[in-house]
């Protein structure tokens, strides 16, 4: 039988180039625009540069894990609230529909998206705080470092590179959240739509989840400005709701306002400065981003988060009870690193002793720390 799928793959080779002239804007980072990869690579025959970034890091082992990380709550909390995989789902979701709407580059925005909270330890900014401590004296430890430690060292999938060879765009979009240095110029249009969308997503979701958890009221919540002006935009459309009724259709608004404002703010922008090209987006100003007067309420809100939530005495007492677990791990692996598996084990000679103990920490899930303790703590004191 003839081969019936060439003529149909060179047609898709085309179509990345020419889907993206037909659909990007030219303030867009075009794939043909990329800076390429580290270590070159002949082009995929129908996957465009940022759509491979992207299938290489779902295929993480690294990314998997992300299933059973803490955002803030923990797994012994019940199955509603978001783990650190949904939440970049929706970070990954929010900041692809602000793309589409501004003709950005979607599969740049994705891959960005996918990897921006894939150097998370187990249990969120608790773990991450004990390995900074930990790991102090040699440079300290920080989940969007060890990101992108992760895609460019760590995770071995392929036999002629190191990490996965992702390309310079995602690298220097990661990077943009390990310094955020306002000289530096700012970032690409699609790393600034990830960074609002990671905002706009963990402020609703997070006062969605202590909400169902019951360590907040809505009546608390509609005291602040944000999901106060929500609940007088939404009483023009919706006369009485009922409690649960009420909670769903804030959310909603909350993330359809949102998203709303900060693209009516950025096509504003955009057209006023006359952006012509990803330089000159970069040349000004960060554009993506929410209004004054919202970025004014947001950051009420976030104080509220804060106040209310992130130190409400429930995650407080599971914040401590983690922090103890990795501080005893990290303790008696530096001390006896023959209780290290295998594979960490030869790491030691290149990166040294803490760091190593560091990493093997950092990519345990929550509940493989806690039984990586409970195995610790069978093992006899120079066993
Ligand atoms: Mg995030």
């Amino acid at each position: 039988m003839a081969d019936s799928s060439a003529p149909s793959i060179a047609l898709a080779m085309h179509s990345v180039a020419d889907r993206e002239r037909a659909l990007l804007a030219p303030y867009a980072l075009h794939s043909s625009q990329s800076a390429g990869r580290k270590y070159p690579e002949p082009e995929h025959p129908y996957r465009g540069p940022f759509q491979r970034d992207r299938d290489r890091i779902v295929h993480t082992s690294a990314y998997r894990r992300l299933s059973f990380k803490t955002q803030v709550f923990t797994g012994d909390l019940g199955d509603y609230h978001r783990t650190r995989l949904t939440h970049t789902l929706e970070v990954a979701s929010v900041s692809r529909t602000v793309g589409r709407a501004l003709a950005l580059n979607e599969d740049l925005i994705e891959a960005l998206a996918l990897v921006h909270d894939l150097g998370h330890p187990p249990f969120g900014h608790a773990g991450e705080d004990v390995l900074n401590r930990c790991l102090a004296a040699i440079g300290g430890f920080s989940h969007n470092q060890h990101a992108l430690r992760l895609v460019e060292e760590l995770e071995t999938r392929y036999h002629n590179f190191p990490g996965l060879n992702l390309s310079r765009e995602i690298l220097t979009g990661q990077s943009f959240r390990v310094r955020k240095t306002p000289d530096a110029g700012s970032p690409l249009l699609e790393v600034q739509a990830v960074e609002a969308a990671d905002s706009i997503a963990y402020d609703t979701h997070d006062a969605d989840d202590a909400l169902e958890l019951g360590l907040l009221a809505i009546d608390a919540l509609l005291e602040t400005p944000l999901w106060a002006a929500a609940h007088q935009r939404i009483r023009r459309r919706f006369a009485a709701l009922e409690p649960d009724e009420l909670r769903r259709v804030l959310l909603h608004e909350l993330i359809d306002w949102q998203v709303s404002d900060l693209l009516a703010s950025a096509s504003h922008q955009l057209a006023l400065l006359a952006i012509d090209s990803p330089d000159a987006a970069r040349s000004v100003r960060p554009i993506i981003a929410a209004s004054r007067e919202l970025a004014e309420q947001k950051e009420e809100l976030e104080k509220f988060l804060h106040a209310r939530v992130y130190r409400h005495p429930h995650v407080l007492a599971n914040r401590i009870a983690a922090q103890a677990m990795l501080d005893e791990m990290f303790a008696r692996l530096t001390t006896q690193p023959e209780l290290l598996p295998s594979d960490a084990k030869r790491r030691v000679a290149t990166v040294g002793l803490a760091r190593t103990v560091g990493d093997y920490l950092a990519a345990l899930t929550d509940r493989g720390a806690q039984r990586e303790h409970a195995r610790l703590a069978g093992r006899r004191s120079g066993e």
